[in-house]
């Protein structure tokens, strides 16, 4: 994995040569788009800070990315940004999931939900048109730590959902569980299955065993295809392990969501879809004439300003330093998991994730309240209280946590 850093004066100016290249509405005869730049009372765009904040200025100038910019051709306006774009979904594909060469098709979706629910929709498009099967024969495979867009995108698609266990101490997946998902699949007449893995799932850090889990499907003779949930973990676990199981070497995965507004702190608005080349078409609408270059995405217009945000970020960091910043956090998580060792107090933690979650009875409702843990379901009967070690959890604050656990456990 490894993509360069670049200084802010690069960075500056590989994004104004972007915007320049995209249509000017100020300089060009612009009759027939129903777009414009940002409302000019409000947003100003002679501010003079402007010239040295290139997220602002693509804010201002407001180009659309509507479409997917890694097919085909798109909307010629905005050329110059949906390059930048191309860039960064190449970034993620290549360097992150380990792509290698191969080129790989995506877009910056609204967040994590939206990428999941573009997978689901066209894995089941891959099914009806390649196997000639109806919504009703397609099934979907999930386990019951993973997100909640799962069950949504499945009412949202009319698909059958099939949900297997977890070890409660390991959150590791069961056998017997996905066995009886297959065979109760089967008995409703399911033939083809879209199985949906986490890459951490999001109260736990938890990381299905991929390999162990497509070993039991194999031996059911099911015929499946896989994504993976990476909204959490996309920006962690890569960049904390050398194994290539969750990268695209592993022939089995065919997409991954990941989510820029999380840990790596870009504007809400920027999860991310990747997938293999020839998936994307599944997603065509046919008739979305006005649009050059067509739409393969779930979403209609959206913010250029998003994924040239998430750019700027990971260009910034570049892969050595944003490798360097994700084992900073994980060793300060080492050192809170070392913490709750020494006081007996029972938790879950996936070594190279920064999520800490606590067994319910070792914290009050108060204490709970004071350090907005966040409780695996907001009730009266909270199982597990979880901690995120990000950027703004200064060692402090985690001190002075345990201090007043210690008050609590007495
Ligand atoms: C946050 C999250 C999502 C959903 O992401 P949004 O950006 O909130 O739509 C999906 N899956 C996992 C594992 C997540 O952590």
């Amino acid at each position: 994995m490894y993509w360069e850093s670049y200084s802010h004066q690069q960075i500056k100016e590989i994004v104004f040569d972007a915007l320049e290249q995209n249509l000017d509405y100020r300089e060009k005869p612009v009759l027939g788009l129903p777009a414009s730049y940002l409302d000019t009372e409000v947003f100003y765009n002679d501010a003079p800070f402007l010239k040295d904040a290139p997220f602002l200025s693509a804010l201002i100038a407001n180009p659309n990315h509507i479409g997917c910019h890694t097919l085909n051709e798109s909307e010629a306006a905005f050329e110059g940004t949906h390059k930048i774009e191309k860039e960064l979904i190449d970034l993620c594909a290549q360097q992150i999931f380990e792509g290698g060469n191969e080129e790989f098709d995506g877009y910056v979706a609204s967040g994590g939900t939206e990428a999941n629910i573009q997978a689901i929709w066209i894995l089941k498009r891959y099914f009806e048109v390649e196997f000639k099967v109806k919504a009703n024969e397609i099934g979907v495979i999930f386990s019951e730590d993973a997100h909640y867009s799962m069950p949504k995108a499945c009412n949202l698609l009319s698909l059958k959902s099939y949900v297997s266990k977890v070890d409660d101490t390991t959150r590791r997946v069961t056998k017997p569980s996905i066995d009886a998902c297959v065979e109760n699949a089967k008995d409703d007449g399911v033939k083809h299955f879209i199985v949906v893995m986490n890459m951490s799932t999001t109260m736990f850090g938890s990381v299905d065993d991929i390999n162990e889990i497509t070993g039991w499907l194999d031996d059911l003779d099911t015929n499946y295809m896989v994504h993976i949930d990476g909204a959490f973990g996309g920006y962690i676990y890569p960049f904390a392990t050398d194994n290539l199981d969750y990268t695209f070497q592993n022939q089995k995965i065919n997409s991954f969501t990941l989510d820029g507004h999380k840990m790596l702190q870009s504007p809400y608005g920027t999860g991310i879809y990747l997938t293999r080349k020839g998936f994307m078409e599944y997603a065509l609408t046919e008739e979305a004439n006005y649009v050059k270059g067509k739409d393969y995405t779930l979403v209609g217009s959206r913010s250029g300003a998003n994924a040239i945000a998430v750019w700027m970020i990971m260009r910034t960091y570049g892969a050595e330093g944003w490798k360097a910043k994700i084992k900073q956090l994980l060793s300060k998580t080492d050192r809170l998991c070392g913490n709750l060792n020494e006081r007996g107090v029972e938790y879950f933690r996936n070594p190279k994730m920064n999520i800490v979650t606590i067994r319910g009875k070792y914290v009050s409702p108060a204490l709970a309240k004071k350090y907005t843990l966040v409780p695996d379901s907001h009730g009266t009967n909270v199982k597990w209280w979880k901690i995120v070690v990000m950027d703004h959890v200064r060692q402090g604050v985690i001190d002075s946590f345990l201090n007043d656990l210690d008050t609590e456990l007495g």
